[in-house]
């Protein structure tokens, strides 16, 4: 039996969508609004319950040859600079988890996951090609697109971003919210930073209402900076305006330690985002309906404060890539898999999202609750940054 898969959006969760779905057996339709696949230019962290996936996938020799895999993460006072706690990654997590600690450019892994989409012939990519609605029947899901006839498939997986056409047609539950902090981010060759600036780690940096988390990408080579601050700006959302940027942070980190500061004007040109995201998810409902599922940030929009949203993309493809196959099987028909694939996933995005707001309380905190973080960081170190309920989960991976 040949089942379709029609997929929205691109991004690091449409691909690898469309990866697991072609390996297990599916023909693939993939639709992306923009005229290419680009990521920006920033880092994303990849916890081993990542890196298993994508091993799985045979991926691990291209991630290889582009990622960093840091020694160690280390948890720094942003005002006093002093070393609060620290763990092991590299070997450590290897041993404990079964796979590494990455820290990568964006784009590169939105390449490998592309070069690996476009290596399976059953699917098509089709470029600057929005999906604009669908419509559900019995047997088929037929969506509309920007441009040629309306499109049939088994399923359509709405992998469009925290802005998702596919969400507001599904569910109807309003706009994500705006949740008040701001990110900057930054990216830099390491030679372009005096020697002292330079790092092979990943460190977060925490003071009040604002953190900051550098680390290396490119196999080291260059190093990714983003500063979370709470607070509104005047500036437009995604603003490129790098002048106004630098000069907004510097005075948001005038109150930060010298190493700190040296090291935010160092990276010289910052990108500003505005953050927004969405509440828990609330149950199954929420992920699926019908033929229509939803994956990524389209079902569940978080604060990176776990750096794990692409994380939970690539952790739900592989779910999907699971129930998809036995989809194939004509006892199951779509939408009850699909549901499946809901079921096992919508928990453990609820918990991360959950966990996410609750760090970014604990990163942020003032007065006696920021004593009471340092003192237990101090006391419990590493103990308190593994979180085995995280790293060590297990995806089925096709
Ligand atoms: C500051 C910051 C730091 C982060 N750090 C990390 C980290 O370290 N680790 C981590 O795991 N996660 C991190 N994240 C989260 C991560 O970036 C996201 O969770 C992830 O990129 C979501 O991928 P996605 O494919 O679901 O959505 P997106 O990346 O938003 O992709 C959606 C795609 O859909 C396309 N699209 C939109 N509408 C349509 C339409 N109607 N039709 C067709 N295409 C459409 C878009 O053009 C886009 O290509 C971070 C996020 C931020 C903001």
């Amino acid at each position: 039996m040949i089942r379709q898969a029609l997929i929205a959006g691109g991004g690091i969760g449409g691909l690898a969508a469309a990866l697991a779905a072609s390996r297990a057996g599916w023909d693939v339709r993939l639709f992306e609004r923009e005229p290419a696949f680009s990521e920006f230019g920033a880092g994303i962290q990849l916890g081993p319950n990542v890196l298993r996936v994508l091993n799985g996938w045979g991926l691990t020799p291209a991630l290889q040859e582009v990622a960093a895999f840091p020694e160690r993460l280390q948890v720094r006072c942003a005002l006093s600079g002093q070393t609060l706690a620290e763990l092991p990654l590299g070997e450590a997590m290897l041993r404990r988890y079964g796979a590494p600690y990455a820290t990568l450019h964006r784009a590169d892994l939105q390449q490998l996951l592309l070069r690996a989409v476009q290596q399976k012939t059953d699917t098509r990519l089709q470029l600057e090609r929005p999906l604009l609605s669908f419509s559900q029947q019995a047997q088929a899901v037929t969506v509309k697109t920007s441009r040629g006839p309306e499109i049939e498939g088994d399923a359509l997986i709405g992998a469009d971003g925290v802005w998702s056409t596919v969400r507001q047609q599904l569910l109807g539950d309003g706009l994500p919210r705006r949740t008040g902090h701001l990110a900057y981010r930054a990216l830099l060759p390491q030679a372009q930073l005096p020697k002292r600036l330079r790092s092979q780690q990943v460190t977060a940096w925490l003071g009040p209402r604002l953190h900051v988390v550098q680390y290396p990408v490119r196999g080291g080579e260059w190093l990714n900076v983003v500063a979370i601050v709470e607070g509104e700006t005047a500036a437009e959302p995604n603003s490129w305006d790098h002048g106004a940027n630098a000069a907004e942070l510097a005075e948001r980190l005038a109150g930060s330690c010298t190493a700190l500061q040296d090291q935010a004007q160092a990276m010289k040109r910052w990108r500003l985002w505005t953050l927004h995201d969405r509440a828990p998810m609330q149950g199954a409902q929420q992920q699926a309906v019908g033929r229509v599922a939803l994956l990524g940030d389209a079902a569940h929009p978080m604060l990176p404060y776990l750096a794990q949203g692409a994380g939970m993309a690539i952790e739900d493809a592989a779910e999907l890539g699971h129930t998809l196959a036995q989809a194939l099987d004509p006892v199951f028909d779509v939408p009850t898999m699909l549901q499946r694939y809901a079921l096992n996933r919508w928990q453990r995005n609820a918990r991360v999202q959950a966990r996410a707001l609750r760090n970014g309380q604990i990163f942020h905190a003032q007065g006696l609750l920021r004593w009471g973080r340092d003192a237990s960081l101090r006391l419990l170190g590493s103990k308190l940054l593994d979180m085995p309920w995280l790293y060590g989960m297990t995806a089925k991976v096709l």
